[in-house]
């Protein structure tokens, strides 16, 4: 069956580079229209490249926009650009902007709890509160798919306390809404990757060695590619999952299996 998903707009949060660009490159080849968010101006370079990218080898509509979606000003301007760039309302939203300290609880002051939290989940309520807000009285229903961690369920030992709890959110936050907005013709679901190989794991797989320790311990045998969790994206985004909704999807490489 098809996605049919040519021709939706879709806004992918933090896709200036790993899981998000990669997340943005499987929805254009399936024609999706993306806008493509960051958040430090740092990154614009990266970020135009992957919106470029995208037209150039997809023919879709794309464009950049910088917006912190973890400060509430920020984000209305950022759909107000999206429906500009992308000609249209943004019935896709992937909500997969994060980040993860390396600290434990022992060593951590407050504001690493503060930003961890802000990032992975306030946004989601700023997000999906727009989205809803803008589609509901459009009747266009839609698809939010928020990306979460196998972390949630599994936890670290090795200082990731903060990060596996605010995962741990983006479940709850993903099950509760789905409820909520069921009646709107808007589905919620959540993804969990296992491990990728990005600036925001670099900490741990420093380099070919740590890869390949790390692929030791892993039932596959190896690290996830962003592309993989893209296909899930993908899949979630379009016909073929008309009956999925309040779920999580484990793309995890056996990593949460039970
Ligand atoms: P990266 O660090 O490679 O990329 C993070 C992206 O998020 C960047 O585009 C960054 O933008 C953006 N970002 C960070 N903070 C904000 C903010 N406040 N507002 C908007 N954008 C922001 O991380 P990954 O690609 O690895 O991770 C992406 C998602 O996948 C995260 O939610 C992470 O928790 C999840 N995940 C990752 C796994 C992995 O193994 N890598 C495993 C499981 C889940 P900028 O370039 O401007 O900094």
């Amino acid at each position: 069956m098809e996605h049919n998903l040519k021709g939706k707009n879709a806004i992918v949060t933090g896709a200036s580079r790993g899981l998000g660009e990669g997340i943005a490159k499987v929805l254009a080849e399936e024609g999706v229209n993306v806008l493509v968010n960051y958040a430090h101006a740092g990154s614009e370079e990266k970020a135009k490249g992957v919106a470029s990218f995208l037209v150039s080898t997809y023919g879709v509509k794309s464009g950049v926009f910088r917006a912190d979606v973890s400060k509430e000003d920020q984000v209305p301007p950022l759909f107000d650009e999206a429906e500009k760039i992308l000609e249209g309302p943004v019935t896709l939203l992937i909500n997969n902007a994060g980040i993860c300290p390396h600290v434990t609880i022992m060593d951590s002051d407050f504001k690493s709890w503060k930003d961890c939290m802000a990032t992975n989940v306030d946004s989601l309520f700023l997000m999906c509160r727009e989205f809803i807000r803008r589609n509901v009285p459009r009747s266009c229903g839609g698809r939010i798919i928020n990306i979460a961690s196998q972390a949630a369920f599994n936890g670290s030992k090795n200082g990731k306390t903060h990060y596996s709890a605010s995962k741990g959110a983006v479940v709850s936050f993903g099950i509760s809404l789905a409820k909520e907005v069921a009646k709107y013709n808007i589905f919620v679901n959540t993804v969990c990757p296992g491990m990728l190989l990005t600036e925001l794991t670099a900490i741990t797989l420093t380099d070919e060695e740590a890869v390949k320790k790390y692929n030791q311990n892993l039932l596959l045998g190896r690290l996830e590619e962003v592309a993989e969790v893209g296909r899930m994206v993908a899949f979630l985004a379009g016909d073929a999952a008309s009956y999925s909704t309040g779920a999580v999807f484990d793309v995890t490489g056996g990593m949460m299996s039970r």
